[in-house]
Parts: C-alpha cells; sequence; structure tokens
C-alpha cells in the first residue's frame, strides 16, 4: 500500500483507508514544507537583522572610529563609547574623496555638523570638501580608478 488515492484501479470501490492515508501523507507534506520555509525566513531575517546592527560609528569627542560597532537594543542616541563611558558614539557621513580630487575605496566618516547642533557647512578634515546628508559617491570611473589601483 502506497497510501495515493489515485492508484486504485479505476472502478473499484475508493478505500476509505487509501483516502485517508494519503490526506495524512499531503498534510504531513504540507507541515514540513511550511515549517522550512518558516525556518528559512526567521534564519534570513535574524541574519539581516544582526548585519543591520553593527555600523560604522564615530566619537565626537575622541575623533575614535568604530568600524563595526554593535548597535545597542535599548539605548538612546547618540550612544555610549564603552572606552569612555560618555554618550558621544554618532552615526557619520563617509566621504571618498581624497585631496586631489580621486576617489578611495576607504571613506573619511565625518560627523555632520547639523547632528552635531553645530552651525555652518560640514567640510572633511581629509579632503575639505563639503560633507552633506546621504553624502554621495565620486563618480564612478573615479571609483573604477582607485579599486585599479589598490590592485596594482
Ligand atoms: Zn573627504
Amino acid at each position: 500500500m502506497n497510501g495515493i488515492a489515485a492508484d486504485v484501479p479505476q472502478g473499484q470501490t475508493l478505500d476509505r483507508r487509501k483516502v485517508i492515508l494519503s490526506a495524512t501523507a499531503v498534510a504531513l507534506s504540507l507541515a514540513v514544507l511550511v515549517f522550512v520555509v518558516l525556518k528559512y525566513t526567521l534564519w534570513a531575517e535574524t541574519t539581516a537583522a544582526d548585519a543591520s546592527r553593527n555600523r560604522a560609528v564615530v566619537d565626537s569627542e575622541t575623533g575614535e572610529v568604530i568600524l563595526s560597532f554593535r548597535i545597542p537594543e535599548k539605548s538612546a542616541y547618540p550612544w555610549e563609547n564603552p572606552k569612555t563611558g560618555r554618550k558621544t558614539l554618532y552615526l557619520p557621513e563617509s566621504c571618498y574623496w581624497t585631496k586631489d580630487g580621486k576617489a578611495k575605496l576607504e571613506p573619511t566618516y565625518v560627523i555632520l555638523n547639523l547632528v552635531l547642533d553645530k552651525p555652518g557647512k560640514t567640510l572633511c578634515p581629509d579632503c575639505g570638501r563639503e560633507v552633506v546628508v546621504h553624502n554621495p559617491m565620486p563618480p564612478a570611473n573615479l571609483l573604477q580608478e582607485a579599486a585599479r589601483a589598490a590592485r596594482k
């Protein structure tokens, strides 16, 4: 008995047990499918959430850059620097320009004046260009040039 109702020869009365068995088999495989999908979805969400909780932050007092800071779950912004115990960690903007107008692959992280309630434009301490909210990347050809230079 393989439990598949469709295998019952035609003309023969349907065996109730076979129907129940095949229904059980379908329900079981559905349950397994749902379980696998749910488990995968949960896993994917957890992984994405983990990745999104690590950010580059800059200490507004010491200038320290922490490239992969784990954002605390229940903590007000700005976050506390574990080294100093002071709430001076801010999310920076990234500047990918060099002084001589080329692109670089490792950005300079800059906290905007706006974020710190300071007046005036924010200038990158490295290249002197203005840094803005969602600071734009240099053009693609300059980035490609930087990537080529890095490979040499
Ligand atoms: Zn810069």
